[in-house]
């Protein structure tokens, strides 16, 4: 059986980047650059206030204050300005352009007007209340490397240098297929002996989240030739295929013979964790799709697809940091493991005593669907330790970082 380090390092080894498309700043939000971002213009393009005041040229001040100065014009915000007078303040707004020859800002709120004169005490140091053209970006400064995930402030960096459309890695496709006679559609009338499928839905929402388009296979029953048919079918136009359930030993579980039937090479199909042990990975050979065969417990697949599907979804777009980042937390209370394989336990995090402390929830079946979806956080439990002590500090990576 792998590590969790192990299989993680096999998955993200050698992925396969997908081509470059171009969007619309409108459609860039969480796409992954493919070409750089680079200043044509500087930012900010021409020196202004930071202040609503008066601009002046330092050098007119001579002697210790204080100064009186006669004001001549006004630079307003949206307008180009002009030279500023010799021996005179001008006017100035807020974003409003430095007038040629000035060099500092008063705020308004330091000087006494009086007529067409200001008169201001203090020091007045050259470039006081000035952002300098190029001070935030120079021209050729790269503004958003390759391989960045796109955020919101991210749109708003393009937008200021003009540039509307980026270049990205195409979305990945993922194709999902759940596996089992016991399915029926949530909603559907019930049947004895069958379930709702409970994973399809939410696992199409992880992959669109970690940037996917979604297609998702009607489920298969539990023999043979369907599944391969089946598996043959979702393989088509498909980046990664995600099967769900029949990937263990069980009598009925078709899809690793299905998968090994369609040329798919497996990685690894254990892995050393908790819950998700049987977890899939292979290829197809000569960069066709990957695929990776989830658990059919719900809890299961969407921890598993969490922690190794939506991380390689991000690496074949190139993301330059696939990994969710973990936060280090203290338990609340004592925590019992029983060995053996690395846990990912299901947890509350809530302020204790003025920190935000994890509370791990009582079910931690791999069926159990209610305390994923109550959870913030999944704590990690090396598979050696036996108990944690109240306190104890654990890393946790939290939901809202997937
Ligand atoms: P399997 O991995 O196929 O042995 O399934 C393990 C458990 O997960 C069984 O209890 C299945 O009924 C359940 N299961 C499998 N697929 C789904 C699904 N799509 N929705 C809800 N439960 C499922
Ligand atoms: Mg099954």
């Amino acid at each position: 059986m792998m590590s969790f380090e192990a299989a993680r390092e096999r998955l993200l080894r050698d992925v396969p980047r997908l081509p470059t498309e171009r969007v619309s700043l409108e459609a860039a939000l969480g796409r992954v650059l493919a070409e750089p971002l680079v200043a044509e213009a500087p930012i900010p393009p021409f020196s202004y206030s930071a202040m609503d005041g008066y601009v002046l040229a330092t050098r007119d001040l001579e002697g210790t204050g204080p100064w009186l100065l006669p004001v001549r014009g006004e630079s307003r915000t949206g307008r180009p300005s002009s030279p500023l007078a010799p021996k005179t303040a001008c006017v100035i707004s807020t974003g409003a352009e430095v007038p040629a020859g000035a060099d500092a800002v008063l705020p308004r709120e330091i000087v006494e007007a009086s007529g067409d004169a200001i008169r201001f005490d203090g020091k007045v140091r050259p470039g006081q209340h000035i952002r300098q053209a190029g001070e935030d970006l120079a021209v050729g400064a790269v503004a958003l490397e390759v391989g960045t995930r796109l955020g919101a402030p991210a749109l708003g960096l393009a937008a200021s240098l003009d540039v509307t459309v980026l270049g990205v890695a195409r979305r990945p496709r993922v194709t999902i297929l759940c596996t089992g006679d016991e399915l029926r559609a949530p909603g559907s009338a019930k049947v004895p002996g069958k379930i709702p499928d409970s994973i399809s839905q939410p696992l199409a929402a992880l992959a669109g989240m970690a940037g996917a388009t979604v297609r998702k296979q009607p489920p298969v029953g539990d023999e043979r030739d369907v599944t391969e048919r089946a598996v043959r079918e979702a393989l088509v136009d498909t980046d990664l295929l995600l099967t769900v359930g029949g990937v263990s030993v069980g009598e009925h579980d078709w899809v690793r013979p299905a998968l090994e039937a369609e040329g798919v090479v497996l990685d690894f199909w254990k892995v050393s964790i908790k819950p998700g042990k049987p977890i899939a990975f292979g290829r197809q050979p000569g960069g066709g799709a990957a695929v990776l065969g989830l658990p059919g417990n719900p809890a299961s697949a969407l921890i598993t697809f969490s922690l190794f599907g939506m991380p390689l979804l991000r690496a074949m777009q190139g993301d330059r940091a696939p990994l969710p980042s973990l936060v280090t937390l203290p338990l609340a209370e004592r925590l019992t493991h029983k060995p053996g394989r690395l846990e990912f336990v299901r947890v509350a995090l809530e302020p204790r005593e003025g920190r935000l402390s994890v509370v791990p929830f009582e079910n931690q079946a791999s069926g159990a669907l209610t305390s994923l979806a109550w959870a913030s956080g999944l704590a990690l439990v090396p598979g050696e330790v036996e108990e944690l002590p109240a306190g104890s500090l654990v890393e946790v990576l939290r939901l809202q970082d997937l």
